[in-house]
């Protein structure tokens, strides 16, 4: 974990600390995408500066972190995305996470632990709709993926590795399916053409036609499924 420090104030704000070798000045960055606030910190700048300078920044810091969308805490009264549709929350018996007649069912037993059933259950949900996804489309372009990991990126959706092992953000399976569905061709293509060449968009467009609108979708609401908090 890298290094932290607090700008004092009402909530007070946790800024990460990168330092940089190349930098020649204090830089601040407000992540669009979580709220994250990055301080770069050039070789041989003090804490006591750095501290300076942030506090001097604080009304921009504030300002930016007030103009992203709300960051929510998925709870019962409040909906979640699954496959694009938002589902109410609702609390039942029962001990596990699940779906009746369009709504997300939580155990109403100890209800801190909702957010975290909550990503659990999205887990569940988007590795077996990623799994099913890219199996389709390998065996439509006859090609073997080897492992398959989920991850909560924050950058990238998915990605190839040389060795064939695909991986995904399973925030994916809060997407519109067809969106899941273009990201799992798209990774899946990569085992045939490890580029972005027009060759590998026609791979793509072979198991996954029209993937233009998905892709787009991605582009415009990264911040929609990012802005969804299961934990402090
Ligand atoms: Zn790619």
């Amino acid at each position: 974990m890298g290094e932290h420090l607090i700008l004092p104030g009402d909530p007070p704000i946790a800024l990460d600390i990168k330092p940089s070798a190349r930098a020649r000045r204090l830089s601040l960055r407000v992540s669009r995408l979580d709220g994250r606030v990055t301080l770069t910190l050039p070789h041989g700048a003090s804490r006591r500066h750095a501290l300076a300078f942030v506090e001097d920044k604080a009304d921009w810091i504030r300002r930016h972190l007030a103009d992203r969308p709300d960051a929510q805490v998925p709870m019962p009264g409040r909906t979640l995305p699954v496959h694009g549709t938002d589902h109410p929350i609702v609390t039942g018996p029962g001990r596990s996470v699940h779906l009746a007649a369009g709504e997300i069912v939580v155990p109403h037993r100890d209800p801190d632990r909702t957010p975290a059933r909550l990503m659990a259950f999205l887990k569940l949900e988007a590795r077996a709709a990623l799994a099913e996804a890219v199996d389709r489309h390998a065996a439509a372009l006859a090609v073997t993926p080897a492992r398959l990991t989920l991850r909560d990126t924050r950058s990238r959706w998915g990605s190839c590795s040389a060795r064939g092992d695909l991986m995904f953000s399973w925030r994916l399976v809060m997407a519109p399916r067809e969106v899941l569905d273009y990201v799992a061709a798209h990774e899946v293509a990569h085992l045939v053409e490890m580029n972005h060449s027009q060759a590998f968009w026609n791979t793509v467009a072979r198991t996954c036609p029209g993937y233009e609108a998905p892709r787009r979708w991605l582009r415009q609401n990264a911040e929609t499924l990012h802005r969804y908090k299961f934990r402090d």
